[in-house]
């Protein structure tokens, strides 16, 4: 059964092929370059965790998992540039190797937030790894060691990105067309 969009139109960017084929070579990558190490991956909710669900079983690594929620879009096209810890990490990150996984990379308030924030509680190195980047509509610099796509500024849904909750299921990243 064809997914379909009663609201206005997708188009697909990024097919489900190239996103798994570049999911694996990130695994790979992220696996030599933490090879030997213990990693603990931060997904950022909810956006994240199709990626993070597909990331992981490509890192033969030894790792952990942590969950943190933080305030978007609220259901808006445009970002509002607040970000709110909405739900914190279970476990101390004082003295880990920790990795960011999040889905994309726009204005980089929230990554430029959160990595100070986070490094406020003594990780041992912090990176981060986005599926997705804006790098047109960035407002503050964020360094993410490992990025899967660059996109034009568009906005996205499917594969975990969402459009007022809805879409998180398609499997391909599309670009969603607002209605005139
Ligand atoms: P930033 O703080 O970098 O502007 O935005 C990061 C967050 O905005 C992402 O985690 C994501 O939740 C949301 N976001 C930014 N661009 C898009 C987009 O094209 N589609 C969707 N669904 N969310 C986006």
């Amino acid at each position: 059964m064809p997914f379909t969009n009663p609201g206005g139109q997708l188009k697909v960017l990024i097919d489900e092929r190239q996103l798994q084929q570049r999911v694996r070579e990130l695994g790979q990558q992220i696996s030599r370059d933490y090879q030997g190490k213990h990693l603990h991956l931060i997904c950022i909710l909810k956006g994240a965790c199709i990626f993070l669900a597909d990331l992981v079983r490509h890192l033969p690594l030894d790792i952990s998992l942590d969950f943190m929620a933080v305030s978007s879009y609220a259901n808006s096209l445009h970002t509002s540039g607040e970000v709110k810890i909405v739900k914190d990490l279970d476990s101390t990150i004082q003295g880990r190797d920790v990795m960011i996984v999040e889905d994309i990379l726009d204005t980089g308030l929230t990554l430029d937030y959160l990595t100070r924030s986070l490094r406020t509680r003594g990780p041992k190195s912090l990176t981060i790894c986005t599926l997705l980047s804006k790098p047109s509509r960035r407002i503050k610099e964020v360094q993410a060691a490992y990025v899967g796509f660059e996109i034009p500024d568009e906005f996205v849904v499917g594969y975990g990105l969402d459009f007022a909750e809805r879409y998180r299921n398609l499997p391909a990243i599309s670009v969603m067309i607002e209605d005139a």
